[in-house]
């Protein structure tokens, strides 16, 4: 076996643990006789599974009781749509434009009623947070939304806006669980779990209850109403739940680090490596302002395309894959998730050192 270190933005890297412990319980799960894959949503044996992953979750996001966690399907996009149905009261919501995630959300919102773009990066090409600090959001706005970390551009919000009030609701896919977060501060946390927690199939919702209510937007669907899921614990059908299995085992992981607070420290060393170094560099640069960086998504150039294809085609053949960036904006990515660790940013350190010694 010889595994590479993946650098990929999503699906991503999952820690090893939790990888072998599956192998393990593939053919018989805890006696039960059957992998997770083939029992039934309804056993005793898979309720536990499901009642633990939330129950671990709460404890490390210390999610107060006043919030439901809902394992869903159709991924973080299926959230643009499903936000608007349900909290679109007034038919208005402001958007704030830092990226591509943001900016389809937005649009999709426009299909229910009057999505406001309050404040957008896209002026230079996503590559910072705006000021977000006095923000003219519309009296009657129903939420304001952000995407909080942006995979494809390597921006996360360091201070959450100053929503005036309004209820704010944020996309989190790819900087969920990479450090302690105050729930209360949001109405709606959600994101795809493929790319910090767990395998495609899976969205997590973490929403306030006042927020869930039967009165969703004429036409919306029965199974994309919050209320339908949460008033079934998440199992109103077949949920995705070989997927949730592996959620869980890998809250227990991250409770096993030491919990967010230790992993937000492991996250900050790593990213601090690779940063560092592209500071000093003659020959990489970071794309993005300083004080926005992500710590998980670091995009970075050369400044020759050529070069970046040569340096993807290198990097890949010494076991450190998926550096390409993203392809609307070129150059390479690094993701640099939960599970991916230290020493895989090392590697990727040592390597860019040496190719910038080679091409000088
Ligand atoms: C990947 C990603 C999405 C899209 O996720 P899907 O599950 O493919 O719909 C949305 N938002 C952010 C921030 C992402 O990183």
């Amino acid at each position: 076996m010889s595994r590479v270190y993946n650098f990929s933005a999503g699906p991503a890297v999952l820690p090893e643990e939790v990888l072998r412990e599956a192998a393990e319980e593939m053919m018989d799960y805890k006696g039960s006789g059957m992998s997770v894959m083939e029992m039934s949503h309804r056993s005793k044996v898979y309720d536990t599974i499901i009642k633990e992953a939330e129950a671990d979750l709460r404890d490390l996001m210390q999610i107060p009781d006043n919030y439901k966690v809902l394992f869903l399907q159709g991924g973080a996009s299926q959230q643009f749509a499903m936000i608007p149905m349900n909290l679109m009261k007034n038919k208005k919501a402001a958007y704030i434009v830092t990226g591509q995630w943001a900016k389809k959300a937005w649009k999709e919102a426009q299909i229910y009623g009057e999505a406001v773009s309050v404040a957008s990066s896209e002026d230079q090409t996503f590559s910072y947070i705006p000021d977000c600090s006095d923000l003219d959001i519309p009296d009657d706005a129903d939420y304001v939304y952000i995407c909080e970390n942006n995979t494809i551009y390597g921006t996360k919000f360091k201070e959450l806006p100053n929503t005036k009030g309004h209820t704010l609701v944020a996309d989190v896919s790819s900087c969920f669980l990479s450090e302690p977060v105050d729930v209360t501060k949001y109405g709606v946390i959600y994101g795809g779990v493929q790319k910090n927690i767990g395998p495609a199939g899976v969205v997590i919702v973490i929403i306030r209850e006042d927020l869930i209510t039967e009165d969703t937007l004429p036409g919306t669907p029965t199974m994309l109403k919050y209320k339908t899921h949460a008033d079934a614990a998440s199992l109103y059908n077949t949920p995705p739940a070989y997927g949730i299995y592996i959620c869980g085992k890998v809250f227990k992981w991250l409770k096993s680090m030491g919990g967010l607070s230790a992993i937000r420290e492991r996250n900050e060393e790593k990213a601090k490596i690779l940063y560092d170094f592209l500071d000093e560099s003659s020959l990489f640069r970071g794309t993005v302002a300083k004080e926005d960086r992500s710590l998980m998504n670091v995009p970075f150039v050369t400044g020759s395309d050529e070069l970046d294809a040569k340096f993807v085609a290198e990097a890949k053949a010494a076991g450190l894959e998926n550096l390409k960036g993203h392809r609307s904006v070129g150059g390479m990515r690094a993701s640099i998730y939960n599970a991916m660790p230290k020493e895989g940013v090392e590697k990727l350190v040592a390597f860019m050192r040496e190719f910038e010694e080679k091409n000088r």
